[in-house]
């Protein structure tokens, strides 16, 4: 008979799917009982809370993440004497099987999930029992269940669907791998070639023996296939390193708890795993996941712990979450490599060399010097082949940032972090592998993330029969390090990308969850004047620097950096909980300033003045600024990174601002507002010009329809006319060097109450917003058309700025259509420019010479409630002479979101002037904008650490002077590492910089 593609008598796939159902014989039913609750309860209160008893089809749950302990029990059937006897159990939710003291075994996920099949299949519910059985043993079974899958609540979630005791035919379970991927590989194979026609051919000579599907039959079918099993393949080209992975968010559909109890299940399969099969290595990226296995499940993390100094379970680095990389700032970046990386070497001896960071939503440009600054040479994502519009055109590529620091990225070409492992994969992961010209090796991250478990029996039984497969590339399973290390080989001839990986998706996460992103950058700043004031507590003023709790502050600041908690893409209860924790973190950080503050305060000599108030300048430069003590307003001179004690009662001179409903004017501004509220001109006295655009606008608040979900803003959203707002209401406020123009905008159901301030002296307009938020898919924006012409935008990130078109010339472009930025962004020709500042927000879109910030969204997926409720955000106008370095827009970002702080304490009578600067940079030749970030008493207490960087993209010369005799300095890696000893001289440190270089100095005072 002719070999056809067509004609059969049973379709192959048919077959495969009879195989799959001989595989297990149900031969009775198990017991179950079940305790539900609604948070989780340790195994030893396992007999609390509601009690059912359960047939299949039963539910037990009632509401979403319902927990419970579900008890098995039965006798194995004297017909499984000799059997290989296994008991299946789906909760149609995940559970963990322990054993008799309560440690996690195994874990178990439902069948029905809507994870895709081309991926893995979901369902792990096969929980091994005797082998062989001997009949009549005892199953006294107990396995911890939570209602929920990998995408958080499901419609069947919380349904007992099979309790059963089953024989495992041998025969059939390993045909059911043989037939699989022998038939799925004849389908990547051209059709008519002789390799597809012999399988076709092996197939269904294999398909025919099965009659009465014995296990007779099976072994017949088996020997069948075998020489088609056993064919070795010739293709070297492209070796695909393949490792275990289990992609795991720390919440998203579900909430914190619940991942602790899927890391805890995750880890029990991968071990179980492991045990099973001799050659397969696993990994596992973020400390905090292994943090909270080692507090819930200590048993279970010791045995994590042999299996990685064994080899074959890899940790991967670096950050102690995979965090968002777009909203942190640089020092959050910094700590969490410093945290990841040291748990990593504390507990486990490793020194990651790789940052995973698989799924997240874009890459600053900030990044690789951090990676390279802290020994991390490689970087592995895959995200950016979810971009919309443009393919990134690498897979294994040089990048580099903006100092010129590259790391070797690789993005596994299969386009996913959750791999079947099956031949499609293998032979998918070749063919849309771009740098293969230049590389034989590209990586494969199989398994079943986010509490599907990882890899299955499934994708180890697959990986066993395609290691060198005739037809398929070479599969070889090994830690990703080694693929990196191999592929560094020569990789002087990868191509190379420079600046930002921007994601061409999910701009929604700059802005929703503003709640979220405040506390986030009010506890980043927060922490930073903590740390700068304990350190000079610590080292001027006797008091001790608290370490160990700014640890624990930083870890749980670190967590909620998590992907999708930050960028605003988790449930509701993910939000109430972080923002309550946020709450308690700013008060705990405030207290400890607090404290710090006073020991300093004590230390001050006692002041002349009238009514003396110190005031703290954590910046790096001097200042002048307004300020209200006691009711009063005083003008505060406060040196670069110190404190001077100023005297309330004195009288400072004021020239007040000018107010009226549609004027605002000091010495440097005048500002019209028409009767909506819009300003109509803003002009720079010093500059004599306008500062905006003619009969364009200013702060035009405008609301656009936004039917996305919380990652996706519809790129067509400005295909519709914006709603204008409504103002309802001016006033005018003068209150001593301050004038206020007080605007109450109507929106829908929503309302608007806006301060716009001006100061005696100052450059920069403050729109200072409470917004009573009650809209659906809408979004709030506000927009300024400066008077200025630039092809692009220079816009803040991490340690430095970066550029962006203003136009769309390229579909790479017209992608950006809003982008992320943080304390400011500016556009700006040769001699003037104007900036938006802003205290709390991401989400910018500069197109032409319209700057536009993102203030609000209301997406209603995946919390429905998303940032509905009270908002409180500044952003500031800045107009200024020359680009955005002559113009002073990094110093402005800083100063509005880090005020003058006065303190509440008194000079004590100590040794210490009446003013102090502890640090203070200054440059012989040029002006150079080197900014310190970070002060810090350093991790090993051996000095002050000091972080700067060069925040123009200049080279250029500075001294760093401190207000105390040094005894040594040094300079260090990110992670306070391989010090090297600075010369010291009279003047103070010179220190060079390359463009946005950062750098790391160690320096301990002289006693
Ligand atoms: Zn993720």
């Amino acid at each position: 008979m002719p070999d056809s593609p067509v004609i059969t008598l049973r379709s192959l796939a048919e077959i495969e799917q009879a195989i799959k159902v001989a595989v297990y014989t149900t031969i009775a039913g198990l017991h179950a009982t079940a305790r539900v609750t609604p948070e989780p309860v340790p195994f030893a209160e396992r007999q609390q809370g509601r009690k059912l008893v359960l047939r299949p089809g039963d539910r037990w749950s009632k509401s979403t993440f319902d927990c419970a302990w579900f008890h098995f029990t039965g006798t194995v059937p004297d017909v499984a004497a000799g059997k290989d006897v296994v008991l299946l159990i789906d909760l149609n939710g995940e559970g963990c099987v322990v054993d008799e003291a309560g440690r996690p075994v195994l874990g178990l996920t439902s069948i029905s999930s809507g994870f895709s099949r081309e991926l893995g299949e979901p369902g792990k519910r096969v929980v091994p029992f005797r082998r062989p059985a001997s009949g009549g043993e005892t199953i006294d079974l107990w396995v911890e269940a939570g209602a929920n899958d990998l995408f958080g609540v499901r419609r069947n979630n919380g349904v007992l669907e099979e309790a059963a005791i089953a024989i495992r035919n041998p025969e059939f379970h390993a045909l059911q791998y043989d037939f699989e991927v022998l038939r799925e590989l004849m389908q990547q194979l051209p059709a008519e070639s002789r390799r597809a026609t012999q399988l076709r051919g092996a197939l269904k000579r294999a398909g025919a023996s099965l009659r009465d599907f014995t296990e007779q039959e099976a072994a017949t079918a088996r020997a069948v296939l075998r020489p088609e099993l056993a064919r070795r393949g010739k293709n070297k080209a492209v070796t695909v390193s393949a490792v275990g992975h289990a992609h795991m968010d720390l919440a998203w559909l579900w909430p914190i708890r619940e991942t602790i109890r899927k890391c805890g299940r995750t880890f029990a399969t991968a071990l179980a795993m492991l045990e099973r099969y001799p050659d397969y290595i696993f990994g596992a990226s973020q400390p905090q996941q292994y943090a909270w296995v080692k507090q819930y499940y200590p048993a279970l993390y010791e045995r994590v712990k042999e299996r990685v100094a064994e080899g074959r379970w890899e940790v991967q680095g670096a950050m102690w979450v995979e965090s968002d990389i777009n909203l942190p700032s640089g020092e959050s970046l910094v700590r969490q490599i410093l945290y990841g990386k040291r748990f990593f070497r504390d507990e486990f001896g490793k020194e990651p060399v790789c940052l995973w960071q698989p799924d997240v939503f874009g890459y600053s440009g900030s990044l690789p010097q951090l990676l390279v600054r802290s020994s991390l040479r490689y970087f592995m994502t895959q995200k950016l082949s979810w971009n919309w519009v443009t393919r990134h055109p690498h897979h294994t590529f040089w990048w580099q940032g903006i100092d010129g620091s590259k790391v070797l990225a690789h993005m596994p070409p299969e386009d996913t972090y959750n791999s079947g492992a099956s031949p499609a994969a293998v032979a998918k992961a070749e063919r849309q592998f771009i740098d293969k010209p230049m590389s034989d090796s590209c990586l494969m991250l199989f398994g079943i993330g986010d509490g599907g478990g990882g890899p299955g029996e499934e994708h180890l039984e697959r990986l066993a029969r395609e290691k060198n497969l005739a037809g398929l590339p070479p599969v070889v399973q090994r830690p990703a390090e080694e693929f990196f290390r191999h592929i560094d080989e020569g990789s002087e001839r990868y191509a190379g990308w420079v600046g930002e990986l921007y994601l061409e998706r999910h701009q929604g996460t700059y802005t929703t969850q503003g709640r979220v992103k405040r506390y986030n950058r009010k506890l980043e700043l927060a922490l930073r004047e903590l740390e700068f004031a304990a350190a000079i507590a610590g080292q001027f003023a006797g008091a001790a620097y608290p370490h160990q709790e700014l640890e624990r502050i930083w870890k749980e600041a670190l967590l909620y950096q998590f992907h999708d908690i930050l960028p605003g893409s988790s449930i509701t209860r993910v939000y109430d909980e972080a923002v309550a924790r946020y709450a308690v973190l700013a008060r705990e950080v405030e207290a400890r300033t607090a404290a710090a503050d006073a020991a300093l305060c004590r230390r001050i000599g006692r002041s002349p003045a009238a009514r003396p108030v110190v005031v703290v300048n954590s910046l790096s430069w001097d200042r002048t600024e307004w300020l209200k003590a006691g009711g009063r307003w005083i003008k505060a001179s406060v040196p670069s990174l110190g404190y001077a004690v100023i005297d309330a009662a004195g009288e400072a001179p004021v020239a007040p601002p000018t107010v009226s409903p549609s004027l605002l004017e000091n010495d440097k501004l005048r500002i019209t507002f028409d009767s909506s509220g819009v300003i109509t001109s803003c002009f720079d006295k010093d500059a004599g010009r306008e500062a905006l655009a003619p009969g364009s606008g200013g702060n035009v608040l405008a609301v656009y329809q936004d039917d996305g979900d919380a990652w996706d803003i519809p790129m067509d959203y400005r295909d519709r006319a914006p709603k204008r707002v409504r103002l309802q209401s001016a006033e005018i406020v003068q209150d001593g060097p301050r004038a206020v123009l007080r605007h109450t905008y109507r929106i829908g159901h929503s309302t608007v109450r806006q301060e716009v301030v001006l100061f005696a002296g100052s450059r920069r307009l403050d729109f200072v917003t409470s917004v009573d938020w009650r809209e659906s898919g809408r979004m709030l924006r506000t927009s300024f058309v400066p008077a200025v012409m630039a092809s692009e935008a220079s816009c803040d990130i991490q340690f430095g700025s970066i550029r962006r078109p203003t136009h769309t010339n390229t579909p790479a472009d017209w992608a950006k259509f809003e982008v992320c930025a943080h304390k400011w962004i500016d556009i700006s020709d040769r001699g003037y420019g104007v900036a938006l500042l802003n205290d709390c927000k991401y989400g910018h879109r500069v197109h032409g010479n319209v700057l536009d910030l993102n203030l609000l969204r209301s997406p209603g997926h995946p919390d429905p409630v998303a940032d509905r409720g009270e908002h409180h955000f500044t952003y500031s106008l800045y107009p200024h002479a020359g680009d955005h370095v002559a113009g002073g827009v990094v110093r402005a970002g800083y100063e509005l979101n880090v005020p003058l702080r006065p303190l509440a304490g008194m000079p004590g009578g100590g040794p210490l002037a009446q003013s102090a600067s502890w640090f203070r940079v200054g440059a012989p030749e040029t002006v150079p904008e080197i900014v310190i970030e970070t002060v810090k008493e350093a991790e090993d207490r051996s000095g002050l650490i000091v972080r700067l960087y060069e925040a123009a993209g200049a080279s250029t010369r500075a001294e760093l002077g401190c207000g105390f005799e040094l005894a040594e300095a040094a300079e260090t890696n990110l992670l306070e590492e391989h010090p090297r000893p600075i010369e010291l001289a009279s003047e103070g440190l010179r220190l060079d910089f390359r463009p946005f270089e950062i750098r790391t100095l160690r320096l301990t005072p002289r006693r």
